[in-house]
């Protein structure tokens, strides 16, 4: 790194690069995905479906756009109730694409409770508090947590933590990939994330 006094998310961006400049295109071996996604894919960045996470316009830095939603990254499922609606109100949308209404939440504005749950605070046009953002490239797609062990998978060039990804391909027969349902990546072609390791620790 060259400039000594970059700010910490500067220091993460520029991992960030070089993580991808290390990574050698020739793993690929052709196989990212062009055209049209399968129907019911949705893009994990956007949640838009018709085009793969790869042609995502998008900008990933996360105060570049506001996004049209709040994401409900760092809420577990379990404590979101699923809508079709998007305007709900506090609706969120999802990893997988849908919208959910934090349990939580939901029973706030049944009672009419003016009290926010800590990870909806930074609506009422009061500023957010001091909080540590955790880019969304170092959150693993699976376990939606930090990732641990951090390693790319060939097919689409996603990062998962090594156990996650591990688990999740020798779950299927296909060995399917769950980011852009490649199938047949052998765990064995799983890259060590070293840059996004070091970025974490
Ligand atoms: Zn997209
Ligand atoms: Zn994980
Ligand atoms: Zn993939």
């Amino acid at each position: 790194m060259s400039k000594a006094n970059s700010t910490e998310l500067e220091k993460i961006k520029a991992m960030m690069n070089q993580s991808t400049k290390d990574f050698d295109p020739s793993n690929y071996k052709g196989k990212v995905p062009t055209g049209q996604p399968p129907p019911g894919y949705k893009c994990y960045k956007c949640g838009q479906a018709g085009h793969y996470i790869q042609n995502c316009l998008v900008k990933t830095e996360t105060n570049a756009i506001e996004p049209r939603f709040k994401r409900s990254t760092g809420i577990p499922n379990s404590y979101l109730t699923f809508t079709n609606d998007p305007t709900t109100p506090g609706a969120l949308l999802t990893y997988s694409g849908q919208f959910a209404v934090p349990t939580i939440d939901k029973a706030a504005y049944e009672i009419g409770k003016k009290e926010r749950p800590p990870f909806l605070l930074g609506e009422d046009n009061t500023p957010p508090p001091e909080t540590k953002v955790i880019p969304q490239e170092l959150l693993c797609l699976i376990c939606k947590d930090l990732l641990r062990d951090a390693v790319l998978i060939p097919c689409c060039g996603n990062s998962f933590c090594d156990e996650c990804i591990r688990n999740k391909l020798l779950e299927t027969e296909d060995h399917e990939c769950p980011s852009c349902h490649e199938q047949d990546v052998s765990p064995d072609r799983l890259i060590a994330n070293r840059q996004m390791r070091r970025a974490i620790v």
